[in-house]
């Protein structure tokens, strides 16, 4: 796009990038974006997208990021807005993970990812110096599939506001796909940027487990918990996750690995490639698991057709099995919950959260504080959690589960012999409707089968847009990665959104 017409283009529709290079050309200030965007989260309310703004804290961040430039500083994300998934915690603002246990807490600190897209660190790093416009809602703790889950009521899909955007980083998905910002953060445990990138059409995508620093991220299940970007493009992707990646000491899981420049890597030519077959060479597995009978045909249009484009631009289509598709459903239900359990513990009224007005002793103090602080879903996870993890059950159940995960890990590595990626849906349905799984935990559980197993096996995925099926709601496709190749992910979809515009179709009044 030329500079003039990037110009003409309304502020929210343009991505990170074009905001990035309108800011840098003096086109606009982080001022008048942040403003602009402000207006737009306000008018649509009803999405229940964010939990909070603050909008003084928001144009402080912007005339910081003004007189950066101005100061001669570059930086492609410097001055951009953009808003954080209630899950990492935020000094000056609330962070309640979507939970009346938090309802009113506020952390002295920042999470790392906020800090590094953000003004930095306390030790004097500089960030990316992005603008934050509020927390974003979710899932309770990141427990859902649909963002009905949150104690602050759901987050509503802008394709179709009867339905649900996705979960847990439900909010997220709303307000990029909604306009009300160009960007987001959120955090995938078992799909949770994938599937709610693939309900409202945008782009997300979750690192290799260890990829982004989970200090400050508020732990749900600690060895599946990932942060990333969910953004409209997979150029924006790689220019976010260029800046929350990146070895921190303060979480003893986090890779250690040189910085890694995504935004290159999506834009480096395959050694075979031509201008007209661009992902020449590139082979993708496709696991017949993910394409199974009972798949909505809706769905398996979709994805079909953009496979098909992927051919088109060069690739070529294997297939592959990952046997124990099926089985990452009762590993992850599992495995998750007993992780949960005893991340939770920490909400016992005195260290952390909600404390009950009235109790008798100690142990009425935590039975009260837990039962009023928690939902449903939660206390379910804790239960499940402890049980799992209980003498006489651990080796039946947990110990199963760890061999089992271990097998889904390995399965994927015969599959990598074979193909470079993997393809296949991120859901089996488009977007239900809120509500629509009633009472019934399982009929969501069910639903995650297509992003438990690289969650399982700590592999990078990625959901970009591909169509729409039932209700024109969009339809998203996933590829997975090797472990740290976001670079050939982010490349892949960058050439497939260069030669498509699933990603730029935007819901009707936004
Ligand atoms: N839907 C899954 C769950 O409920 C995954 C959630 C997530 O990734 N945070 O646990």
């Amino acid at each position: 796009m030329t500079d003039a017409a990037e110009q003409a283009k309304q502020l929210h529709d343009m991505g990170v990038a074009e905001l990035g290079r309108a800011l840098g050309s003096g086109a606009v200030s982080s001022v008048e974006v942040t403003t602009h965007l402000l207006a737009r989260v306000a008018a649509h309310e009803q999405l229940g997208a964010l939990l909070c703004t603050d909008a003084p804290v928001a144009l402080a961040q912007a005339r910081a990021a003004d007189a950066r430039r101005a100061a001669g500083e570059r930086g492609a994300l410097l001055g951009v807005p953009l808003a954080h998934k209630d899950i990492f915690v935020t000094r000056g603002w609330p962070t309640t993970a979507g939970s009346k246990m938090l309802a009113d807490y506020r952390s002295p600190f920042d999470a790392t990812v906020v800090s590094r897209l953000g003004a930095g660190d306390a030790g004097g790093a500089p960030g990316a110096g992005t603008v934050t416009l509020g927390k974003l809602n979710c899932d309770e703790f990141a427990m859902g599939s649909g963002n009905e889950n949150s104690a602050f009521g759901a987050a509503r899909n802008p394709w179709d506001t009867a339905r649900v955007p996705g979960g847990s980083s439900g909010g997220s998905a709303a307000a990029v796909a909604a306009r009300l910002m160009p960007a987001a953060t959120g955090t995938d445990t078992g799909g949770s940027i994938r599937q709610p990138a693939s309900f409202t059409g945008i782009t997300g995508i979750k690192p290799t487990y260890g990829v982004c620093s989970r200090f400050g991220m508020i732990a749900f299940a600690s060895s599946l918990d990932q942060a990333g970007p969910l953004a409209r493009s997979a150029e924006d992707c790689a220019l976010l996750l260029g800046a929350m990646s990146g070895f921190d000491e303060r979480d003893s899981t986090s890779a250690q690995r040189p910085p890694q420049n995504y935004h290159a890597a999506m834009l480096t030519a395959r050694a075979d490639a031509s201008v007209a077959q661009p992902l020449r060479g590139l082979r993708i597995g496709l696991p017949k698991e993910f394409f199974p009978a009972a798949l909505a045909a809706d769905v398996n249009g979709a994805v079909r057709a953009a496979l098909r484009e992927f051919e088109r631009l060069g690739a070529t289509l294997v297939d592959v099995s990952l046997p124990r598709t099926e089985l990452s459903i009762p590993v992850y239900y599992i495995i998750a919950p007993a992780e949960a359990s005893s991340n939770l513990s920490r909400f016992d009224g005195v260290r952390y959260g909600h404390r009950a007005a009235a109790f008798g002793n100690l142990d009425d103090m935590y039975k009260k504080s837990r039962s009023e602080g928690f939902g449903p879903e939660v206390k379910r996870r804790i239960m499940i959690g402890t049980y799992v993890l209980s003498h006489g059950y651990y080796d039946a159940y947990y110990l199963q589960a760890q061999k089992l995960r271990r097998m889904i890990a390995d399965d994927f590595q015969t599959c990598f012999r074979e193909c470079d990626v993997i393809a296949g849906p991120v859901a089996p349905t488009v977007a239900w409707k809120i509500g629509g799984h009633g009472d019934d935990p399982v009929a969501s559980y069910l639903a995650d089968i297509f992003t438990l197993p690289a969650s399982l096996a700590g592999l990078p995925g990625m959901s970009l847009p591909a169509g729409f099926g039932e209700g024109a709601m969009p339809v998203g496709l996933q590829l997975i990665g090797n472990y740290f190749d976001e670079g050939t992910l982010l490349h892949a979809a960058h050439a497939f959104q260069q030669a498509t515009d699933w990603h730029s179709a935007k819901p009707a009044g936004y």
